[in-house]
């Protein structure tokens, strides 16, 4: 975990009230390098972000004092720094609002230390390329490769011709390469904020583009279905 050497390591609040992922965290946290910051509360968290500003918060969403959905509500205003939340199995639908109210991305108890860390990367690199402000208009993952301007999609260097609506889903994906993208947010930047419970819409859809774009082997699965949740173009192993 060297990436980071040069540069300050990036500061990390951890907002959690079990002590025993307080310990685990922190422990895997400190070990690749970051910073860590410790809030017990929603109300130690609150004042912890506006002091420090930290590079990246991992919430979990049961606290003692006021749920992690309020906290998030009333960071983000402010706040525009990666949010990952932490949730139990069974919190679906409030892991799916959290993302809906503009969390990053989610991990659900327990998880293991390399998800955790790639979950991290993964915020943080896209953190950094929207601050950049690059305008990404090619994308490229493992074999597919898009360009936005001449609105043309390659697989392993093949043109695969997709319709408008396939086109823009794709898009949204792949400029949220890795993330979790919620079906609520695919309806609304597709088919706009009035198809935004449709959800068969977007089986449809993710059908056709997975025909065309994951037609088995030596192709990677690069759509992941993430239950209940939404979907995530990921960029394959290398
Ligand atoms: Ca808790």
């Amino acid at each position: 975990m060297n990436e980071q050497a040069s540069a300050p390591s990036p500061q990390i609040l951890l907002v959690e009230d079990d002590p025993q992922v307080v310990k685990f965290v922190r422990a895997a946290l400190e070990a690749a390098g970051y910073r860590v910051l410790h809030a017990a509360t929603g109300r130690q968290a609150m004042s912890l972000v506006a002091q420090y500003m930290p590079e990246l918060v991992l919430l979990d969403l049961g606290l003692p004092d006021l749920d992690g959905l309020q906290l998030l509500a009333q960071i983000r205003p402010f706040y525009k720094a990666p949010v990952l939340v932490l949730s139990a199995r069974g919190q679906e639908r409030s892991k799916v609002d959290a993302l809906d109210a503009g969390a990053d991305d989610y991990l659900t108890k327990p998880f293991g230390v390399p998800e955790l860390l790639a979950r991290l990367r993964v915020a943080l690199r896209h953190a950094a390329r929207a601050a950049s402000r690059s305008d990404d208009l090619r994308f490229e993952c493992g074999p597919l490769q898009i360009d936005f301007q001449a609105r043309r999609v390659t697989l392993a260097g093949e043109e695969v011709k997709l319709t408008a609506i396939e086109f823009k889903l794709l898009g949204v994906l792949a400029r949220e390469v890795d993330k979790v993208v919620t079906q609520r947010q695919l309806l609304t930047e597709v088919w706009g904020p009035k198809s935004a419970e449709q959800s068969h819409y977007l089986r449809v859809y993710m059908t056709h583009i997975r025909r065309k774009l994951e037609p088995g082997a030596p192709w990677p699965r690069l759509f992941v279905t993430e239950a209940g949740v939404g979907y995530r173009l990921r960029t394959p192993e290398p």
